[in-house]
């Protein structure tokens, strides 16, 4: 398609968007009383209006029933959890018992390692990405340390080429390779939170496994974003949190993926709790831990209801439009984003900002911004367009297919067009 940096163009754009009526669905907050350039679902998606309801039915119920809800709720809290696992199978490509809801991201990602990553004198160390998400880097040195292990020693940093913003999947295959026999666990994100590389999964999976080490992904910035397919390139496990793109509101309830060959199963380590035992025995009270045959097994307490039914709620929404036409908006739209930005760029003197986001890409565009630092994105924020901003010098553009629309990206060029030119 040929693309044009006019309002009518994206208008046209709008128009012919199969998603547009979904942006009725969310709630916009505002600034100069217009509705602000929403860039950061990559970081807390959007309220869906619909939130409200599912939220406000756990109130009545829990007003009216009190401790009955658990049985006699409209959805019951002893399972109410256990509605998501469907959905959720299908916007990550998994088998609906593969996947739990639970705790939170980082909390799920410690409680998966003591399945997972079981060092030995031989086989011990961890390949991460370099410069991985700080709770990421947090949790591993930690999990090294609690093994009584030297983090330094432990973990093993795949680095970008000098010159280079992106990883290549060779470099992390060859890694692994390197590694080899030593390598206990790989833990990677699988859409990297700073410049929105989609890593190769399937071949980064293939690996891992093919030298015998465990391989978990990190999905805080892949779920709902990118397509997966956890079951069939063979991880082992993966954790996301709910909130980014999935527009299930602040720190909410955490989704977790345990590939099936782990179910139903006693004997590997885990720590557990009265929320994993079957469910058919769970209330006779019994010393014996008898696991959930489904990922439940790796729950510990009674779901926080009122942090799951907003998941609830906006799996809902993914429900009905689908992963695939979500990706299909996605991929016209930031390529309408990059277009709308090169234009810019063409448009004022010099050359002001670069892409640093490669073709392997979901819906984040992370732009360098060369000499115009900190004040264009405070401009950017007086202006109505709600961005985020990284050290050293790069904002990160995330246009949500669910809500942003072309006129968006239009009229964003336009505000940091006179930013930069004011300046
Ligand atoms: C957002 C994000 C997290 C957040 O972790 P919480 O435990 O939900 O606070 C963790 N890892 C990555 C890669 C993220 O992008």
């Amino acid at each position: 398609m040929q693309f044009e940096n006019t309002l009518a163009f994206a208008k046209k754009l709008d128009a012919t968007d199969p998603l547009r009526k979904y942006r009725e669905e969310f709630h916009f907050p505002k600034v100069n009383e217009k509705e602000v350039i929403y860039f950061t679902g990559n970081s807390l998606g959007l309220q869906p209006k619909r939130t409200k309801k599912y939220v406000d039915e756990v109130m009545r119920d829990w007003a009216e029933l009190a401790v009955e809800g658990h049985f006699y709720a409209e959805k019951p809290w002893w399972d109410y959890h256990e509605r998501l696992a469907e959905p959720l199978a299908k916007v990550v490509g998994a088998k609906t018992k593969e996947i739990s809801v639970m705790n939170t991201l980082t909390v799920n990602l410690h409680l998966l390692m003591v399945s997972f990553y079981n060092p030995t004198a031989k086989r011990y160390k961890i390949i991460c990405e370099e410069k991985a998400f700080p709770s990421d880097q947090y949790m591993l040195q930690s999990q090294a340390r609690f093994h009584g292990l030297d983090p330094n020693d432990t973990i093993v940093e795949v680095k970008k080429r000098s010159g280079e913003h992106f990883w290549r999947t060779e470099d992390i295959v060859a890694k692994i390779d390197e590694v080899g026999e030593e390598l206990a666990l790989v833990l990677i994100g699988g859409v990297n939170y700073y410049n929105g590389q989609v890593m190769d999964m399937e071949a980064i999976t293939k690996a891992g496994k093919a030298v015998g080490a465990n391989v978990g992904w990190d999905l805080a910035h892949g779920v709902g974003n990118v397509e997966l397919k956890l079951h069939d390139w063979n991880a082992d496990f993966a954790a996301w949190c709910s909130y980014k793109y999935m527009n299930s509101g602040p720190g909410n309830a955490s989704g977790i993926f345990v590939h099936e060959r782990y179910l139903g199963r006693k004997d590997i380590p885990r720590f557990e709790g009265w929320w994993g035992t079957k469910k058919e025995t769970r209330f006779l009270m019994k010393p014996e831990f008898e696991p959930m045959e489904n990922a439940d097994a790796w729950q510990l307490s009674n779901a926080p209801i009122l942090s799951v039914a907003p998941y609830l709620a906006s799996l809902e929404l993914f429900e009905e439009v689908g992963m695939l036409a979500l990706i299909e908006k996605r991929n016209t739209i930031v390529a309408y984003l990059e277009f709308v930005l090169k234009e810019i760029d063409d448009e004022v003197a010099e050359s002001t900002f670069e892409i640093i986001t490669p073709k392997e890409r979901g819906c984040q565009l992370s732009v360098f911004l060369h000499g115009q630092g900190k004040s264009l994105f405070n401009y950017l924020m007086e202006n109505g367009v709600i961005t985020d901003w990284r050290e050293p010098n790069v904002i990160r553009l995330a246009p949500a297919p669910f809500y942003c629309s072309y006129e968006d990206m239009y009229r964003f060029g336009q505000i940091l067009k006179d930013g930069i030119l004011a300046k």
